[in-house]
C-alpha cells in the first residue's frame, strides 16, 4: 500500500518533514510503499524465492517494519528513472532522511537503498511480542495526544543577516529548530546514528590568496563577517613557522629555520 496515513502518526509527521527538506535541496521523492499486511509481506517474499522476480524483501511476516507501520520506501519521481542510482541519488536522500531520525535501509548489509524506518517503538520482535497484531498495536496511537503548540513567526538577526524562522511559543519561551539555528549562524549541522549524536561544525572553505604574486590555497571560516584563515598556511606561505607554546599559551610565528640560515649567508 501506498497510503501514508496508515503509518505510525509520528512517522507520517517525519515523511512531512523529511519530504519538504529533500525537495528544497533539490530531489523529488516518491513515496512507493507503506504498510503491508501478512499476505503482502509473505507475498513479497515469496518474490523471488518461490515465485518469479527479484528478491526485495529479506524477512518474512512479522519481521518487517512494514507489518507494523514503521516503514516506507521511496523512489526517485524527476523522470530520471525511479530507481537510477548513478548520481548517488539514494545515499543523498538517504542522509536526509537520517537527519530526521530514520533509519536507512542503504546502511544495511545486504543494502535496501529505498527503505526508511523508525525504530522509536522498539524492534519487530519487540513489537510483536508486545502487540501480537498490528492492530493491537495501532490501538496504542490513539493515546498519543496531538501537540498543541503555538507557532509563530519571528526574524532573527545573525551579522547583517535577518531571516524569519517557524518557532514554537510554549510557556512564554521560544524554541527554534536546531537546524533553522544551525542556518541562521552558518554552521553545518550533521547527525551520527550510531553514537546518536548531532553536531554543529564550522564550516570550514578554501581560500585562494595572493602571497608576495605567488597564489595559495588556505582554509578558512567564514564568521562574523570576517575570514579567519588557518594561521599555519599563511605563515607557511609568509616564511614563517607557526607554533603554539602550551605553558605561556602563546601562539608564536618564528621566520623559519631555512629563512635564517640564507640571512647568515648574506651577512657572511
Ligand atoms: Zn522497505
Amino acid at each position: 500500500m501506498k497510503d501514508v496515513t496508515l503509518l505510525h502518526p509520528e512517522l507520517q509527521k517525519i515523511i512531512t518533514q523529511f519530504l519538504k527538506e529533500a525537495e528544497k535541496q533539490g530531489f523529488i521523492v516518491k513515496v512507493t510503499d507503506t504498510l503491508r499486511t501478512k499476505k503482502e509481506q509473505n507475498e513479497l517474499y515469496a518474490q523471488g524465492r518461490t515465485n518469479p522476480g527479484n528478491i526485495v524483501t529479506w524477512v518474512k511476516y512479522p519481521y518487517s517494519n512494514h507489518n507494523w507501520g514503521m516503514a516506507f520506501d521511496i523512489c526517485r519521481n524527476d523522470g530520471k528513472g525511479a530507481y537510477n542510482d548513478s548520481d548517488n541519488w539514494f545515499f543523498k536522500v538517504g542522509q536526509i532522511g537520517k537527519s530526521f531520525g530514520l533509519e536507512w535501509g542503504g546502511d544495511w548489509k545486504p543494502q535496501d537503498k529505498p527503505h526508511f524506518q523508525l525504530n522509536k517503538y522498539g524492534s519487530t520482535n519487540y513489537l510483536f511480542q508486545t502487540y501480537k497484531t498490528f492492530e493491537g498495536f495501532k490501538k496504542t496511537w490513539e493515546d498519543l495526544k496531538e501537540e498543541d503548540y503555538m507557532f509563530v513567526e519571528r526574524y532573527y538577526k545573525y551579522n547583517d543577516t535577518i531571516k524569519a524562522y517557524t518557532i514554537i511559543n510554549e510557556n512564554g519561551e521560544n524554541y527554534i529548530k536546531l537546524r533553522d539555528l544551525a542556518q541562521l549562524l552558518n554552521k553545518n549541522i550533521s547527525y551520527d546514528v550510531n553514537t546518536k549524536i548531532t553536531s554543529l561544525d564550522d564550516i570550514i572553505e578554501t581560500k585562494n590568496i595572493m602571497v608576495n604574486d605567488k597564489e595559495i590555497t588556505v582554509k578558512c571560516i567564514d564568521s562574523n563577517g570576517f575570514n579567519y584563515i588557518n594561521a599555519r598556511e599563511i605563515g607557511d606561505a609568509l616564511g614563517y613557522d607557526v607554533g603554539y607554546n602550551a605553558s605561556i599559551q602563546k601562539i608564536f610565528f618564528n621566520i623559519k629555520k631555512s629563512i635564517k640560515e640564507k640571512f647568515k649567508i648574506l651577512f657572511k
